[in-house]
């Protein structure tokens, strides 16, 4: 059993920068959440805080209900895992992994015992790897030793601050998976900072979305994704990011459109409530590229979800294509199927999925739905 609670934390430096602000979080057992937002948002501080590597400027953080605070880095029962992998070279791979055990005074064999299984799990046994020296391993390899190093300790929580960040592109995708193994096998609380929304969506039970040492929203990855608490979530989860549009909202005979120059657009009979105090109003409306359609390929497209756009660029990405697009004074992107045939300057029809609208409110960027 581990839990993880964080109480109204904040963290002021010495120079007066507020790093983290209130933070409110419960990690339940065997659960992996994943703090992600812009560099400089307070993700490594808060996983700081929580390793005991940086002292709590206000609240609590508890550990399976104890308040820890006070308690010293060493006594906490967390292992914690680094971007920049910090293995002693001049030690073997069996040595790095065996030397947190033999600063605890584990005895021999257990320590032998634990090495071997953390290898075997790792992948780290096979051609003596583990007789090598930091420099003899691949960028990927010594990710895993980190990883190891970690996993003897059998830690009531492992934390995991940008681990992945110093490997290629494909060698991530691979860690990636090797992580999400790692954590069904050992079935332990994990925490893990990223500011890589693919690694969140993909690797958290749980994400935490931060900006300014503040929480934006706290929620699964798919809840993030389709209903985002404001417009900052809705412009950080997604790639190409989802589309933001200025206009305003209009009621005509019963129905409530969102319009703009070049632009008019119906909005659902399930979004009239929310949308209703907004009438006559300024607006934000965010719509994904991929709830956007050439309506070439859309099936019965209606007239009031449909406009006219001009094609400012057109950007093949293999299996779709991105379509950026102009409307009045919107700028827009469409992913669309590889088959469009979309030209630089052409006008064309294009279709909005206006059930997977969002509103956002300007003053406050907090969504209306
Ligand atoms: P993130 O991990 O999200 O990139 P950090 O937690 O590292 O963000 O930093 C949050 C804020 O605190 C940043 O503005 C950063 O410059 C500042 N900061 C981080 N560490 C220190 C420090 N040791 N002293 C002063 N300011 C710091």
């Amino acid at each position: 059993m581990a839990t993880v609670v964080l109480r109204n934390l904040s963290k002021f430096y010495s120079n007066h920068v507020n790093a983290v602000r209130n933070v409110n979080l419960e990690v339940s057992d065997k659960e992996f959440v994943v703090l992600v937002g812009p560099s400089g948002c307070g993700k490594s501080t808060t996983l700081r805080m929580v390793a005991g590597l940086e002292e709590i400027s206000e609240g609590e953080i508890l550990i399976d209900n104890l308040i820890v605070n006070d308690v010293p880095a060493k006594n906490r029962d967390i292992a914690m895992v680094f971007q920049n992998y910090a293995l002693y070279p001049h030690m073997t791979v069996y040595e790095n992994l065996a030397f947190g055990l033999k600063l605890r005074r584990y005895p021999k064999k257990e320590i032998e015992r634990r090495v071997h299984e953390a290898a075997e799990i790792l992948g780290l046994i096979h051609s003596n790897m583990l007789k090598r020296k930091p420099k003899e391993l691949s960028g990927g390899e010594r990710q895993r030793v980190a990883v190891g190093r970690a996993i003897v300790r059998k830690p009531k929580v492992f934390l995991f601050d940008e681990p992945l960040s110093n490997l290629d592109a494909k060698l991530r995708v691979q860690m990636r998976m090797e992580l999400q193994r790692l954590h069904n096998r050992l079935q332990s609380t994990m925490i893990y900072v990223t500011h890589d929304q693919v690694e969140a969506l993909t690797l958290g039970d749980r994400i935490v979305v931060m900006k300014s040492g503040t929480i934006q929203q706290t929620s699964d990855p798919v809840n993030i994704y389709e209903n985002p608490a404001n417009k900052f979530v809705a412009g950080f989860i997604g790639s190409p990011p989802m589309n933001f549009l200025n206009g305003k909202i209009a009621k005509q005979n019963g129905d409530y459109f969102f319009q703009d120059k070049g632009i008019r657009l119906r909005l659902l009979p399930q979004h009239h409530s929310k949308i209703s105090p907004y009438k006559n109003q300024d607006v934000i409306f965010g719509i994904r590229p991929e709830d956007i359609y050439d309506k070439i390929f859309a099936q019965d497209a209606r007239p009031e979800f449909t406009i006219t756009a001009t094609v400012d660029m057109v950007e093949p990405m293999g299996s779709e294509i991105y379509l950026y697009l102009n409307a009045g004074t919107n700028n827009f992107v469409a992913r669309v199927t590889n088959q469009d045939t979309a030209t630089v300057n052409q006008d064309l029809q294009i279709v909005f999925d206006m059930s997977k609208a969002h509103f956002f409110d300007p003053k406050t960027e907090a969504a209306i739905f």
